[in-house]
C-alpha cells in the first residue's frame, strides 16, 4: 500500500494521518517534497524538490515481540543494502541512525513511536535519502552531506530507489518482528562507521569518551570506557568521533 505526494510537511505526519496499520501490512508514503522534514529531537531534515526520496512507513509492532531498540539499526540496514543494489559501495553505518559514505550524510533515519514501546504500537518510520543535490545545497546542510549521484558516480533513478527501499525494508521488518535485531546484528556490524575507534558520547547534560566495540543483541552501543564496558541507547545521545 503505497501513496505518493507531491508536497507535504512530513511523510512521517502523512503517514499517520492516513490511518493506522492494521493486519499486519506496512503502509508507505513517497513526497516529492518535504517542507518540514525533521530529524531527531527537532532537528531539520532538508529534502529539496525533486532531489532526494523521502519515504515513510507505517508498521504495526505486535504485543510481545522484540525490543525495537534495534530497529533503527535494522533499517540503516535496509537502506544501504537496498542502495547496494542499485551500485552504491562503500557504505557505512554510524549508530543509531545514519549512512554514511567517506564520512558524509547520505541518509537520515528516524523512528517515531505511539503505543507502548514494549507492547503493541505504532512505528512509522522515516528515511531521506539524498538522490541528486547541487553543490549550493549540500553545502547548506550544515554538515558533510552527500548524495547518490556522487557516490555511484552515475544518474540513479528516484523510482528505482524508492522501488529497492519498499522491498528491502518489508522483508527487513517481517525478520525483525519475527527475530529482532538479533538476526541483523552480526551484517550491521559489518558496516559499522567508528567500530574500534575513539568516540564521544553526547547527552544533554554529560558526555562520555570511549572505544566503540559494536553493538548488543538490542541495538545498544557498546563503548569502552577505563571502568569497564557500558551500554548505551539511542535516545538521547549523540556520537562524535574523537
Ligand atoms: P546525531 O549524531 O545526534 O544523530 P545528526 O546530526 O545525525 O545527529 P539527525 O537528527 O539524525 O542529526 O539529522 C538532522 C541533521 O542532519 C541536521 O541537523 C543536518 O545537520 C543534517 N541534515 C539535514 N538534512 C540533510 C540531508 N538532506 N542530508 C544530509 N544531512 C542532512
Amino acid at each position: 500500500d503505497v501513496h505518493t505526494c507531491f508536497i507535504t510537511e512530513s511523510t512521517n505526519d502523512l503517514v499517520r494521518a492516513q490511518g493506522a496499520a492494521s493486519g499486519g501490512v506496512t503502509r508507505f508514503c513517497l513526497a516529492e517534497h518535504q517542507t518540514s522534514g525533521r530529524g531527531r529531537r527537532g532537528r531539520i531534515w532538508a529534502s529539496p524538490f525533486g532531489s532526494t526520496v523521502s519515504l515513510s512507513a507505517l508498521w504495526q509492532n505486535g504485543e510481545g515481540t522484540a525490543s525495537l531498540e534495534g530497529l533503527s539499526l535494522a533499517v540503516g540496514l535496509a537502506v544501504v543494502k537496498a542502495l547496494e543494489t542499485l551500485g552504491a559501495r562503500d557504505l557505512k553505518l554510524k549508530w543509531p541512525n545514519d549512512v554514511l559514505w567517506q564520512g558524509k550524510k547520505l541518509c537520515g533515519v528516524l523512528l517515531e513511536v505511539y503505543g507502548d514501546p514494549t507492547g503493541e504500537c505504532e512505528v512509522v518510520i522515516g528515511m531521506g535519502i539524498n538522490v541528486r543535490l547541487s553543490e549550493e545545497q549540500l553545502k547548506s546542510i550544515g554538515q558533510p552531506a552527500v548524495d547518490l549521484f556522487r557516490v555511484c558516480d552515475k544518474s540513479v533513478s528516484r523510482n528505482a530507489v524508492a522501488g529497492q527501499l519498499i522491498n528491502t525494508l518489508t522483508h527487513l521488518l517481517d525478520g525483525f518482528g519475527q527475530g529482532g535485531f538479533r538476526l541483523f546484528r552480526e551484517q550491521w556490524c559489518e558496516y559499522d562507521a567508528f567500530r574500534g575507534k575513539e568516540v564521544t558520547l553526547m547527552a544533554s547534560t554529560r558526555s562520555v569518551t570511549g572505544r566503540c566495540m559494536g553493538v548488543d543483541e538490542q541495538g545498544g552501543l557498546l563503548l569502552e570506557t577505563s571502568s569497564g564496558i557500558h551500554v548505551f541507547n539511542g535516545g538521547e545521545v549523540s556520537l562524535r568521533q574523537s
